[in-house]
C-alpha cells in the first residue's frame, strides 16, 4: 500500500538528434515507512493521472492502455523497490536469482554526420566516450540512412561505409560496436533494400547489432532482413505493450528485443516480455533512455541472466544518469562494467539535492 507518493520531475533531457523528452522519478512511501524509487520516460502530469487510477484500483496497474502504461511503470518500479527492501534482499534475487555481480555498460552516442577525417567532430566525439572507459558503443548519426538528392545513390553507399567504417577504427578491436539506424523516427526513410546492404556492411565490419534499421510497422521486411542477416537485429524500443512484445517475438521480426522498463510497465512486465522473447529464442537487453533509477532497475534485472554475449544495459552518459544517486553507483571497472548494487530493493539513493 502506497501512504505516500512524491513526484520528482526532472529537467527535460536532449537525448541527441534534437528528440526533447521528459522523464520523471516517484518516491512511494509505504505506512511502515518504507520508501521505493520508481523511474518514467513521461511527464508529471501523466504520473499524477496512474497514481489516481492505481490508488482506486491498483488492478488497472497491468491492464491499461500503451499510454497510462508509460507512467504506471514508475508505480510497479517503486513497488519492487519496496519489496526488495521489506525482503531485505536485492532485486536481483527476487527477480529469478542472481547470476553475476557486474555488467557490460553500453554507451550510447549520437554523433554527427560528416566525412570521416580524422580530429572532426565525429571523431573526438566518439573518442570521448572511449576515454571514459565504455568497452561498448552504440552509434546513432545525425540523418544516417535519410538520403536526399545532394548525392547519387552511389555516393551515398560509399560516404555511410565510409563512416561505419572510421567509427570501427576509432574504436578498435577490444570495443564493441553496435548501430542504431533509429527507424522509429517518424521520418525514417531507408527501406528494406537499404536495411540489407547497411546490414551487410556490418557484418562485415563486425559490428555486433543493427538497431531499428526499419520503421517499427515494417514487421514483414523485420522478419526477412532477420531470417538473412548473420549480425543480431535488434528493435521493440517504440512497443508499449506485452501483446506487441509478443507479436514481434513470435514472429522473429527480431533477433534482439529492446523494451524499456520505464516505458513497457516496470520490471513485471519486462519479465513478461523476457518470458515471451526466450520461448523463441530471441535475446533480450533493456532499452535505457531513462534515469539514474531506470539504470539501477536494469542493472538488477540484467544480473539474472546467465548468457554472457547479450548481457548488458544501456548507458545514456546524461547528469540524470550521472548525478542523480548517492555514492556514485554506476562508476565502470577497467573492463567497461558496472558492479550491481549489493543494497536491498534497487539498492540506489537520491542524492540529497533530490530529497525532500
Ligand atoms: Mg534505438
Amino acid at each position: 500500500m502506497i501512504e505516500n507518493a512524491r513526484i520528482i520531475p526532472l529537467p527535460p533531457v536532449e537525448w541527441g538528434g534534437g528528440v526533447e523528452k521528459d522523464v520523471v522519478l516517484l518516491q512511494i512511501t509505504t505506512p511502515e515507512g518504507i520508501t521505493g524509487l520508481g523511474s518514467a520516460y513521461t511527464g508529471a502530469s501523466q504520473l499524477r493521472d496512474a497514481l489516481t487510477q492505481y490508488q482506486q484500483n491498483p488492478a488497472t496497474l497491468h491492464k491499461t492502455d500503451a499510454e497510462m502504461t508509460i507512467p504506471m511503470s514508475a508505480i510497479d518500479i517503486a513497488l519492487w523497490d519496496v519489496r526488495g527492501k521489506e525482503e531485505n534482499r536485492p532485486l536481483s534475487e527476487l527477480l529469478g536469482g542472481r547470476k553475476r555481480d557486474r555488467i557490460l555498460a553500453y554507451a550510447t552516442v549520437d554523433l554527427p554526420m560528416t566525412s570521416a577525417k580524422a580530429g572532426d567532430a565525429f571523431d573526438k566525439k566518439l573518442c570521448d566516450v572511449i576515454d571514459q572507459g565504455f568497452k561498448a558503443v552504440k552509434i546513432c548519426i545525425d540523418n544516417f540512412g535519410h538520403r536526399d538528392n545532394s548525392k547519387s545513390e552511389t555516393e551515398w553507399d560509399l560516404c555511410e561505409a565510409n563512416l561505419l567504417r572510421f567509427a570501427k577504427r576509432i574504436v578498435g578491436k577490444n570495443v564493441q560496436l553496435m548501430l542504431d539506424a533509429y527507424g522509429s523516427d517518424p521520418e525514417w526513410t531507408g527501406d528494406f533494400d537499404w536495411a540489407l546492404k547497411t546490414t551487410l556492411i556490418l557484418e562485415e565490419l563486425d559490428y555486433l547489432w543493427i538497431e531499428e534499421p526499419l520503421a517499427p510497422q515494417a514487421v514483414d521486411d523485420y522478419v526477412r532482413l532477420t531470417q538473412l542477416a548473420d549480425i543480431a537485429i535488434a528493435g521493440g524500443e517504440n512497443f508499449v505493450l506485452l501483446k506487441d512484445f509478443e507479436n514481434i517475438s513470435k514472429l522473429k521480426a527480431v533477433s534482439i528485443v529492446q523494451p524499456d522498463c520505464t516505458r513497457v510497465g516496470g520490471l513485471t512486465q519486462m519479465q513478461s516480455i523476457r518470458k515471451a522473447a526466450s520461448k523463441n529464442n530471441i535475446d533480450m537487453i533493456p532499452h535505457g533512455w531513462n534515469t539514474a533509477v531506470g539504470l539501477a532497475a536494469d542493472l538488477q534485472f540484467q544480473a539474472t541472466v546467465s548468457d554472457n554475449k547479450y548481457c548488458m544495459v544501456e548507458v545514456m552518459p546524461h547528469r540524470i544518469i550521472t548525478d542523480l544517486l548517492k555514492n556514485k553507483p554506476f562508476a565502470l571497472d577497467n573492463e567497461g562494467r558496472i558492479t550491481v548494487p549489493t543494497g536491498a530493493g534497487l539498492g540506489v539513493e537520491l542524492n540529497n539535492e533530490f530529497q525532500k
